[in-house]
């Protein structure tokens, strides 16, 4: 019995060991799972402000990537109508307004300054559209504040000041503007100028980008306006002399007579010829032969109204175009242009057959000697020719002949031929 009794207890106490470990066994698996779920929510929270942070993260770079592309898409859609603006013209000025325009149309930004280079003194001017070359504004040496640094690294620059003196009536005034970007200008190794643009209200991060290709495109159309320009110079000016050519006074004299008709005004033409200068040349060589060319030019160049078109017309033969000018005022003008190259020092002048360098010129004016400019030409050309006939160093206005001068002129023609037939 005892035994039995022995066996129920141990069993009880096994029983009620084992119930005791269950429940605190239990208790122990749900402390752990609780403390585990809170970890877990931590963990997620921590995820869920990562997960938030990276979303704004996307949000800020696709609003960027918008504005970007906006940007890039105004720039599309702007640049074929610019480009053939800038074909389609040849001033400069235009030039440079059209690619102010374009960078103000994209770049949000109060301040756009378009320098030019000049290559000859190594500096940059300051081009405003509307006022040309702004002359009040003294001149940016290369490598001179952050426009002058762009320009003589070559490369974009961020960030600098650019020191200008502005003169008024008050004397000098110092101002200073804020250039945020300075982009050269480059055509083939050439720098052509500098742009530069003002703080952005709002920063994209392609702005360098951007005017990286702006300023090329600015680079294409100076070059083509430099090269039409030149080649148009070329054409139109003698290579020796530098001043017009043949084909430029014809050329002119076109547009002259036009206005002549509209205004019923005259046009007189002096047309002249050095006196001896094969003999020049030969006795003190081509070169110099060449070298009174010029400084003969530039004599009568000095003396010549800026509204006359005043060409190298052959070899050592020259014309002047003088709107508005009867042929009585153009021969006072001749005749001064003739005096002053017989007084004038040329080297080996004494060698001349006259003792000094002359010319002999002849003066007819339009309409009244000749209804075009050609034939105005051929009848100053006759009275040049008559100049020469009776001496050299003077002048011959062309004299149209009266009918009855015509009359004897052709009886003595008629006289003549049978004399020349009893002659042979
Ligand atoms: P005239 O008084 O009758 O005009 O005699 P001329 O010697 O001036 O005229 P001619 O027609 O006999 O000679 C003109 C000379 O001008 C011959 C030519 O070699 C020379 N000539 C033409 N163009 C140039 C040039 O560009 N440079 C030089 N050095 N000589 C030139
Ligand atoms: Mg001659
Ligand atoms: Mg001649």
């Amino acid at each position: 019995m005892d035994y039995i009794l022995m066996g129920i207890s141990l069993l009880l106490v096994v029983f009620i060991v084992f119930v005791v470990y269950k429940t605190s066994r239990r208790s122990g698996i749900q402390e752990g799972q609780e403390a585990g779920k809170k970890n877990q929510e931590e963990f997620y929270f921590r995820e869920i402000l990562t997960r938030d942070q990276e979303i704004k993260d996307l949000h800020y770079k696709i609003d960027n990537l918008n504005e970007l592309n906006a940007q890039y898409l105004a720039f599309m859609f702007k640049v074929p109508t610019v480009i053939q603006r800038l074909n389609s013209t040849m001033r400069g000025e235009e030039i440079i307004s059209s690619v102010i325009q374009l960078i103000k149309d994209i770049i949000p930004t109060d301040i756009v300054e378009f320098y030019l280079y000049n290559l000859s003194d190594s500096t940059f001017t300051m081009i405003s559209p509307d006022r040309g070359m702004n002359s009040e504004m003294h001149s940016i040496a290369l490598g001179e504040g952050i426009i002058g640094l762009a320009g003589k690294d070559r490369i974009v620059r961020i960030n600098g000041k650019i020191h200008k003196t502005i003169a008024d009536n008050k004397g000098s005034l110092q101002s200073e503007s804020d250039i945020w970007m300075a982009v050269p200008i480059i055509f083939r190794e050439r720098l052509l100028g500098v742009i530069g643009i003002g703080k952005t209200r709002k920063l994209a991060g392609n702005e360098s980008n951007l005017m990286k290709m702006i300023a090329d495109i600015a680079a294409v159309a100076l070059i083509n306006q430099t090269m039409l320009g030149e080649a148009k110079h070329r054409a139109n000016t003698d290579p020796l002399t530098g001043i017009s050519n043949r084909n430029y006074f014809l050329q002119m004299s076109q547009t002259f007579v036009e206005k002549a008709i509209r205004d019923h005004t005259l046009i007189s033409i002096f047309l002249f010829d050095i006196d001896h200068f094969k003999n020049y040349n030969d006795t003190n060589g081509h070169d110099a032969g060449d070298r009174l060319l010029i400084d003969l030019t530039r004599l009568v160049s000095g003396i010549t109204r800026k509204s006359a078109v005043f060409a190298r017309y052959g070899g050592e033969e020259f014309i002047v175009m003088l709107p508005g000018i009867s042929k009585e005022d153009a021969l006072i003008y001749a005749e001064r242009v003739r005096d002053k190259i017989s007084q004038h020092h040329f080297p080996q002048r004494e060698k001349q057959p006259l003792g000094y360098v002359s010319v002999s010129g002849g003066v007819a004016s339009f309409p009244v000697d000749g209804d075009s400019i050609v034939k105005v030409i051929q009848l100053s050309d006759a009275a040049l020719y008559e100049a020469k006939a009776e001496g050299r160093n003077q002048i011959h206005v062309y004299k149209p002949y009266h009918f009855s001068e015509e009359i004897k002129a052709e009886e003595h023609t008629v006289s003549a031929i049978p004399d020349q037939r009893t002659t042979l």
